[in-house]
């Protein structure tokens, strides 16, 4: 983003992510990714620099950041190391949702506590029977006294093993000739009745981690229900899910970046034929493609995160965004990996880990097919359609 459009405070706020990210964070990750070894002394640091309080307004102790400059801390915390991005993704998500939709009570109790990192917050949406189509999730909460007793089983729960808080979508049991209908809770996670069952072996992010929680009858006390609403979850779900998927994109693009450096390094570096890999068109063709993808993607980032920033909805440019992001930080990072030759396969080669990281961003917050039906559902309308140019 244009420094110039930064007020002081963000800039600095940008400058202290970005020294934090060349001076502490880069020389450390290899070791600590070979190693199996939890960051906590990073993670620490993060809290200090109040990284877990993007999402979070002043007024609750977080910097209440504004979305774009939200997307840019992203972006250069996932160039740096994309799995510090991944412990304040969702936590900033389940952050950003209280914020928005929470009771007074609500933000007192959580916020706070999510600002400075002492409490962790994830999103338990998915089910091991239902991901894409969460219309058909199981967890039902039922009336429990003055409250409600929760009973659910959520799968692939980012940082659920070290979570505090969560943020679970659960329907209500069915009345007859009523349509099913889904509310958020916040659910603490020592809780009597919650458990973490599974802990998941993924083709990347070694260090995050991933559960199965099983919430067993957990008794919910009223104002458990995120705003004090019944039958509110899924618009409130959906508008959330636009600050995950520019968060998502954002870090895309932070990937993106990292793999692009890697391989203009590597490419100024490695001889073949007498003359380094950058003296060869074919190197350079490849990374002007990459270069021109990385542009594309940081725009539309950008874009949603303005349109978000600007009051409203914006399913349609944030799902473009992540898709398109994701899809290019694919496409680069593996583009890094040609470039690299045999060493793009070697562990102790960044590129290698960033391939096999950027398949998730293609996953996480709705596939990106299931993104493209939200921008097909939203082609009928009229709204962005005119807004994107798109309409005759
Ligand atoms: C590492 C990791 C971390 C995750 N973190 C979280 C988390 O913190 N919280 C959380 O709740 N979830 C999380 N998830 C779950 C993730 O959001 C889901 O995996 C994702 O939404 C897809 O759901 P699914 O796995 O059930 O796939 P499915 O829904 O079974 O989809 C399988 C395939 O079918 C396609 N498909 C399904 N329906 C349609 C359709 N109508 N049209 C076209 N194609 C369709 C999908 O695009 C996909 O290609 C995580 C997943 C992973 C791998």
């Amino acid at each position: 983003m244009n420094l110039a459009d930064l007020t002081e405070d963000e800039q600095a706020i940008l400058g202290a992510v970005s020294r934090f990210v060349e001076e502490r964070v880069r020389g450390e990750i290899l070791r600590l990714e070979q190693a199996g070894e939890y960051p906590q002394a990073l993670v620490d640091e993060m809290k200090a620099l109040g990284l877990f309080g993007l999402a979070v307004p002043e007024a609750f102790g977080g910097l209440g950041l504004r979305t774009t400059v939200f997307a840019a801390v992203m972006e250069v915390l996932a160039r740096g190391w994309t799995t510090l991005a991944a412990y304040v993704n969702s936590h900033s998500t389940v952050a950003h949702a209280i914020s928005t939709y929470g009771t007074a009570e609500q933000k007192d109790r959580f916020l706070p506590g999510l600002a400075s990192g002492e409490h962790r917050g994830s999103l338990c949406l998915t089910e091991p029977g239902a991901g894409s189509d969460l219309q058909s999730i199981r967890g039902t909460a039922r009336p429990d006294g003055d409250g409600y007793a929760l009973t659910a089983s959520k799968t692939y729960v980012t940082n659920g093993a070290k979570a505090t808080v969560m943020l679970v979508l659960a329907r209500h049991p069915s009345v007859a000739d009523q349509k099913p209908h889904f509310s958020l809770f916040l659910v603490e996670k020592a809780s009597p009745g919650v458990s973490v069952t599974t802990t998941f072996h993924k083709t990347g992010f070694d260090l995050v981690d991933t559960v199965q929680i099983e919430m067993d009858a957990v008794r919910l006390s009223p104002d458990a229900l995120l705003g004090a609403v019944e039958g509110k979850g899924f618009p409130q779900l959906m508008e959330a899910l636009e600050i995950g998927r520019i968060a998502i994109a954002a870090s895309a693009v932070g990937l993106a970046a990292n793999a692009l450096s890697e391989a203009k390094r590597y490419a100024a570096e490695r001889v073949a034929f007498g003359v380094t890999i950058d003296r060869h068109q074919g190197v350079q063709f490849r990374l002007a493609d990459m270069a021109t993808r990385l542009v594309s993607a940081r725009l539309i980032t950008r874009e949603a995160a303005r349109v978000k920033e600007s009051g409203g909805r914006c399913d349609m440019i944030s799902a473009m965004a992540k898709m398109q992001a994701s899809d290019e930080a694919l496409a680069i990072a593996h583009a890094a990996v040609v470039v690299h030759g045999g060493a793009g396969y070697i562990r102790d080669y960044t590129v290698e880990r960033l391939h096999r990281e950027a398949l998730l961003y293609t996953i996480g917050e709705g596939t990106n097919d299931i993104n493209r039906l939200v921008i097909a559902r939203r082609m009928k309308g009229e709204g962005e359609m005119a807004y994107l140019g798109l309409l005759p």
